[in-house]
């Protein structure tokens, strides 16, 4: 069952391990980079993307994302070769949505104008914030005025479709200086803007020091009026939000994140990635050198089971994401993959929170309201198998 998306094909979504430096709020699967770790890792993920082809039943491939970690620290040469290595073993869709994530220290413009060659046609930069007191507490390894030139080059090297991730509730940060980073984010103009507010494992620094008392976070009065201003703000400035996080130039929205959220599947390569194929979600082994010598020796990499899922789990797990969506779940979209009328099986609940104005039903399809996209998750949770009364 592939979601219950429009389109068929799948996501592939290939984890770029590597950084500069790790920041201080970061719990994703990356590592410094090594010398010669590049050129392994690329050797790798172009023998893992040829392996697995052969697993892959339907192998048009609807959206590329090369996430990470810094995909952009990898050269445009070895970006092209793993491209060209994609579009040999699958079945490339000629309209494929194909992102790169980027940091700000790691673009330049001969390789941004070989990207585009290689049929890249989506940069997705991690600015942030556009305060240098905000990005020195977050760890990163640029300042704003880096951040600023790299957009430049990406329009300048003639890229329109371009998101910036943008973070809010950082220690320290005021409502002004929030503001500030949108402005200035609109300013440039991008295709695409994606708001996440601060979200903090245990093990991060970060966190660390919020624990030991050097810096301390916003309270959840000052991120729900932070989170507001930015759709007022980026609404303001005609980008339409689609997503609770997500905003964009109508015909922008992100191909590849609408299949997640339309639990549609998807297909992980390199060390951490996740895949999500015939009810079964599962990652890579997150660990480098054991995915090296692996494929080095001509096996598939190691995987862990994450989530083998039963019909009602899948339903569950497709009305949480769907639910993420401000259009909200397309009912008969939703009947049609799942064989269930959403509107009975989850009645008691929809009933709940559409009298409390959390929920509504319109024109055929379910949707969180206005009011709730701050507090989601209170609501969300209520659709999970084991809190369904
Ligand atoms: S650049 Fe991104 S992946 Fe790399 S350490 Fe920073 S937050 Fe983590």
């Amino acid at each position: 069952m592939n979601g219950w998306g429009e389109q068929q094909g799948l996501g592939l979504y290939l984890h770029v391990p590597f950084c500069l430096k790790k920041c201080s709020y970061c719990d994703f699967y990356s590592l410094p980079v090594r010398p010669g770790n590049l050129q392994r890792y690329v050797r790798a993920v172009m023998k893992e993307l040829a392996l697995r082809a052969w697993d892959i039943e339907d192998r048009r491939i609807r959206t590329v994302f090369l996430g990470g970690g810094t995909p952009s620290l990898l050269s445009a040469s070895d970006l092209t070769s793993i491209m060209n290595s994609i579009s040999f073993n699958l079945e490339l869709d000629n309209k494929a949505e194909i992102s790169l994530e980027a940091n700000p220290t790691s673009l330049d413009g001969n390789a941004l104008q070989s990207l585009q060659k290689a049929g890249f046609n989506r940069i997705s930069l991690g600015v942030q914030s556009f305060q240098d007191q905000d990005l020195q507490i977050l760890g990163r390894s640029h300042n704003s005025q880096q951040a600023r030139q790299s957009i430049e080059l990406i329009k300048n090297s003639g890229f329109s479709n371009f998101n910036l991730d943008l973070i809010y509730g950082i220690p320290g940060q005021t409502i002004g200086m929030w503001k500030e980073t949108l402005a200035q984010a609109l300013e440039l103009e991008p295709a695409h803007l994606s708001v996440y507010l601060l979200q903090l494992d245990e093990e991060t620094p970060l966190s660390r020091d919020i624990k030991d008392g050097l810096c301390q976070l916003s309270d959840e009065d000052t991120e729900a009026d932070m989170y507001q201003a930015a759709i007022q703000l980026i609404e303001k400035a005609g980008l339409v939000q689609y997503e609770l996080s997500n905003f964009a130039r109508p015909g922008y929205e992100c191909q590849h994140n609408l299949g997640y959220w339309k639990a549609m599947e998807y297909v992980g390569i390199g060390p951490g990635a996740v895949s999500f194929q015939a009810n079964r979600r599962y990652l890579n082994k997150r660990n480098l050198l054991q995915y090296l010598t692996c494929l080095e020796n001509d096996q598939e990499p190691e995987l862990e089971e994450l989530e083998c899922m039963e019909a009602q789990e899948l339903v569950a797990d497709a009305m949480v994401l769907g639910l993420r969506l401000c259009a909200g779940i397309n009912l008969e979209r939703f009947t049609q993959s799942y064989g269930i009328n959403v509107l009975d099986y989850y009645k008691d609940i929809i009933e709940e929170y559409m009298n409390r104005d959390l929920l509504e039903v319109d024109n055929g399809y379910l949707r969180l309201s206005k009011k709730a996209y701050f507090i989601c998750n209170q609501v969300i949770c209520h659709f999970l198998p084991d809190l369904k009364s």
